[in-house]
């Protein structure tokens, strides 16, 4: 088996921790960035496990729906409130499972993975995305 991975990075989008006790809470933004290990049995016709230029729809996607966004949890009641009353042009929501490092990571593990199924077959599949917040604090998702 052999793997190769890409990163993608400084991605700036917002989140908040809606039961936090501390700042968390706050919608505050991050530089994120995103690195995706990929995995295959069989390389492709060129030796690839993937071949990086094929890569822009992951590329679309981050633009789409991280990319000057703000990630909350579909429980987050305080921001849906918020949402209602607000300018649509001032935010891009993207509602999420759970809009913890974890929980995106988790989010962008199973939309990554799709797309990859989409557009390469069953030959490479995705073994882990790790999710860094700023460069201090990062988060592995490899189920
Ligand atoms: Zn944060």
């Amino acid at each position: 088996m052999l793997s190769c991975s890409k990163t993608y990075k400084d991605i700036p989008f917002s989140h908040r921790q809606p039961f936090h006790s501390g700042n968390c809470s706050k919608i505050h933004g991050h530089n994120w960035s995103i690195t995706i290990e990929f995995t295959a049995q069989k390389l492709d016709k060129n030796g690839f496990v993937v071949d990086f230029g094929k890569l822009k729809y992951l590329k679309q996607f981050i633009n789409e729906k991280l990319d000057h966004s703000c990630l909350f949890s579909k429980d987050d009641n305080k921001v849906k409130s918020l949402s209602e009353s607000i300018h649509k042009d001032l935010f891009k929501i993207i509602w999420v499972e759970n809009s913890s490092c974890e929980g995106i990571a988790k989010y962008l593990y199973t939309n990554f993975s799709n797309l990859l199924r989409e557009h390469e077959g069953d030959r490479v599949s995705i073994r882990s995305i790790c999710l860094h917040e700023d460069e201090k604090n990062a988060v592995c998702y490899c189920p």
